[in-house]
């Protein structure tokens, strides 16, 4: 897949364009691990799996009750086979079962298709607990392209949080913090901005190139963050405050639009370019208006302030909330930035 011309640093997952159906076809005894859609579009044309996952949720006691009816079935691979929950349920089963992983994103809100890395809660909190590399990625244009354009358009959240990410990571290594700052990395998530910058439109439309693009920039996020052990410049103070949100909240959001509107948010608490974050998030058409997301202000403010006190109880990587004090009056400035991007009728924006 050559989307682009681009920078990739560490070994990226093979990633094939093909028919999901096909693929299914070939693969031998699977235990499928899904969403539903698209799964019971997908299930008439491929062979029945040996064993099926619906998957629910990343809390971990959860998780632990779907290992033991994999083993025994037969199955020889785990398949991954819908959204964010699927592919990190199918990640964490695999790498239980130590059977190996196929991964079949449906839609492009989140990169966790693409990276090793295995989160999982406990208390409510995110954990990684290990890695996982699956044996290919496979991309089905035509599957991904019928879900709801709303979910893959929040795909621009994992890749926008560079922005964010990045300047915490700056600012935590001026004031002493490790990781060390890595010239190669920080210039890739420069240029995936760049890019997303450049691919936007296609995003917004749903096309082809836009899917191709989201794809292959979380290929390459997964690839660096593996080769250099942590993920500061993807993931900063917008991931962190998203975490102290739903931990609060107990909201389940789709990931993208979430991390969208917090990487907006939190550019601006940072002082760092908000406007070409919300410039991004306006063109791509995704859904990050907070009334829209139902975040309320009391509760956003709240948690943009207590994000120090979070993020030290999380041993979070140090970010904006350690380095400056967050006011209630920078909060609430943030909020009132943030409200300043388009509504959009969650039944309209297909
Ligand atoms: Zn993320």
């Amino acid at each position: 897949m050559n989307a682009t011309q681009n920078t990739t640093i560490g070994e990226p997952f093979e990633c094939v364009e093909r028919a999901a159906a096909q693929v299914l076809a070939e693969i031998g005894p699977y235990t499928a691990v899904v969403n539903d859609p698209p799964w019971s579009r997908l299930a008439p044309g491929a062979p029945p799996p040996k064993h099926l996952v619906a998957a629910a949720n990343m809390d971990v006691k959860h998780l632990d009750t779907l290992v033991a009816p994999i083993l025994g079935t037969g199955s020889e691979v785990v398949v991954g086979i819908g959204g964010g929950t699927a592919l990190d349920t199918a990640k964490y089963v695999a790498w239980k079962c130590d059977l190996p992983l196929i991964q079949i994103p449906t839609i492009t809100s989140v990169d966790a298709g693409f990276t090793e890395a295995i989160g999982v809660r406990i208390d409510g909190n995110v954990h990684y607990v290990g890695t996982v590399v699956p044996q290919q990625v496979v991309l089905d244009l035509e599957l991904i392209g019928s879900a709801p354009k709303r979910l893959n358009r929040a795909g621009i959240g994992d890749i926008l949080s560079c922005h964010t990410g990045l300047h915490d990571w700056r600012a935590a290594v001026d004031a002493g913090h490790s990781p060390d700052w890595n010239e190669a990395l920080a210039a890739l998530g420069a240029e995936l901005l760049a890019e997303l910058d450049d691919a936007i439109d296609d995003i917004a439309d749903v096309n082809p190139a836009g899917i191709r693009f989201l794809a292959d920039a979380y290929r390459r996020i997964g690839a660096a963050c593996a080769a250099a052990g942590h993920s500061r410049f993807e993931e900063g103070s917008e991931h962190f405050w998203a975490y102290a949100y739903e931990h609060k909240t107990g909201a389940h959001h789709v990931h993208g639009e979430l991390i969208a509107f917090a990487t907006v948010a939190v550019a601006h608490v940072q002082r760092n370019g908000a406007e070409f974050a919300s410039r991004l998030v306006t063109r791509s058409k995704a859904v990050a208006h907070p009334a829209d997301l139902g975040i309320e202000r009391e509760v956003f403010i709240k948690t943009l302030v207590g994000l120090r006190d979070y993020a030290r109880g999380q041993n979070l990587d140090i970010g904006v909330a350690d380095l400056h004090e967050i006011t209630p009056q920078a909060a609430g400035d943030a909020w009132a930035f943030v409200s300043t991007l388009p509504r959009r009728n969650k039944k309209a924006v297909d």
